[in-house]
């Protein structure tokens, strides 16, 4: 049998169809196809939305947009993907390591608690496989201690919690649309925020610092603050378009397979399966703990079977650019998960091949 992928995009012709109608205007850079994707997501978010060149850059420069910078702490669950601790450190400010729950696998709130200093700004959750839960009491702790919510919600794409879109409320909102995401422009990012002024500074920022001219006829460009060159492309827009337009449907697939691997895995004493609502979580990652210690040997003999399994993630503060003190929940999930395949096109047949394989290696 093929290989069976851990993710993958799902393209289809509307994908190809639109790529081609931009190659054909010869106008790749952005321009209205961004817009008009930007349309798109704000009508979606019910708020304002700036797109850029990918989901670091996403958080890099909301960071800087919220004037975060040197001498200043941000709040961060080390169990993440590397990107969310760079864009910390390249705004210059210290990404603070926090332990994550052990059932959410999201940052702990207790952690946040015993870690907020003077020098605190912000807190960056992560939405674990695009579960949002503790988002309330982030919040609250947030209001507490006037502390702004960057929330890399690169794994929530389509996520919702108590009938409530992630994005759609909140402070900032930063999405990743990589290829691998639950919609992809290829690569690519975008915020959500009702914070017109840190719009306006995205907006800036994501082009060299120009800021927008509002006399067309007088030729007076400024730039007042550090700028780079991470703007979303209308050819990236166009795949985003057609991606979202089946964002329900592939949201749906990725639903149903989780739900599959929940009702064929939570009874066997070998795994820890983790407990989530599928009809409102939009799952990026499908996580297991492998409660034999044998996690590298699962890895290797799914391998060998042809089916590709994930470690999500390594955890940053055993890195040595972000060292820091131990933290027991992250480091002990990290020995033990394992993420299955789970994607737009996984079939049913290769699914059950994957959970059978799974069976195989415990006996
Ligand atoms: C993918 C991802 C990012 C970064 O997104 P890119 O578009 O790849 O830059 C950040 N955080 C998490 C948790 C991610 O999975």
């Amino acid at each position: 049998m093929a290989l069976i992928r851990l993710s993958k995009s799902s393209i289809g012709n509307e994908e190809i169809k639109n790529v081609n109608r931009i190659l054909k205007k010869e106008f790749l850079g952005m321009g209205n196809e961004v817009i008009s994707f930007e349309k798109k997501l704000s009508k979606y978010f019910k708020r304002e939305v700036v797109c850029v060149v990918n989901g670091f850059s996403a958080l890099h420069l909301s960071l800087e947009a919220c004037g975060i910078g040197k001498k200043d702490e941000v709040l961060v669950p080390s169990l993440t993907y590397v990107a969310t601790y760079q864009a910390i450190s390249a705004s210059g400010a210290k990404p603070v390591s926090c332990d994550v729950d052990f059932e959410t696998l999201n940052i702990s709130v207790n952690e946040i608690k015993k870690k907020i200093t003077p020098n605190t700004k912000a807190i960056m959750p992560v939405w674990f496989g695009g579960n949002p839960s503790g988002i309330f009491e982030i919040y609250k702790i947030a209001k507490k201690f006037k502390l702004r919510v960057i929330e890399d919600s690169a794994h929530a794409f389509g996520s919702y919690i108590n009938d409530k879109l992630v994005g759609s409320f909140g402070d900032i909102s930063c999405f990743s649309f990589d290829g691998i995401k639950n919609i992809t422009s290829g690569e690519g990012g975008c915020v959500v925020t009702n914070d017109k002024i840190i719009i306006k500074k995205l907006k800036e920022k994501r082009v060299l610092g120009i800021k927008i001219k509002k006399n067309q006829n007088k030729w007076s460009p400024q730039v007042t603050t550090q700028g780079w060159r991470c703007h979303m492309s209308n050819l990236m827009a166009a795949i985003g378009s057609a991606q979202f337009n089946k964002k329900n449907f592939l949201k749906k697939k990725r639903q149903k397979i989780a739900k599959i691997y929940d009702q064929k895995l939570s009874n066997n004493k070998n795994i820890k399966v983790f407990k989530r609502n599928y009809n409102q979580i939009n799952p990026h990652i499908y996580p297991i703990l492998n409660m034999k210690n044998s996690t590298n040997k699962l890895f290797l003999f799914m391998k060998k079977n042809n089916i590709e399994v994930g470690r999500h993630y390594f955890p940053n503060h055993l890195l040595k650019k972000f060292k820091s003190k131990k933290l027991k929940i992250t480091e002990s999930v990290s020995k033990k998960i394992i993420t299955l395949p789970i994607h737009g096109d996984l079939s049913e047949k290769k699914q059950l091949k994957v959970i059978q394989c799974l069976k195989k290696f415990y006996v």
